[in-house]
């Protein structure tokens, strides 16, 4: 998953603001899975609009995407790791 410093990166890219203390509360350590959770997303963007308004609410939605598009491309490496390594294994693929 990007770092909190890469989500301020592209929310500046996007917004022209980095929206630094929308990421530091979805990342928050002892938080963190709780934040991450997308069935509670309509209840986390309310409350980023009410506090900082509705591209704040649009920041965090971006964040999570972001870190899903992250955790699935780790996980596509990690599964074309042992399909090669099978694949090499049983001699279907010649070094
Ligand atoms: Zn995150």
């Amino acid at each position: 998953m990007p770092s909190i410093k890469k989500h301020v990166e592209k929310s500046m890219q996007r917004t022209g603001k980095t929206y630094q203390e929308v990421h530091e509360w979805i990342d928050e350590p002892q938080h963190k899975n709780e934040r991450h959770d997308i069935t509670r997303v309509l209840e986390f963007s309310s409350m980023f609009k009410e506090k900082y308004g509705e591209q704040a609410a649009q920041e965090y939605v971006h964040h999570l995407a972001d870190d899903l598009n992250g955790k699935f491309n780790h996980m596509m490496e990690d599964i074309q790791g042992l399909l090669d390594n099978t694949l090499t294994y049983f001699g279907a693929i010649k070094k």
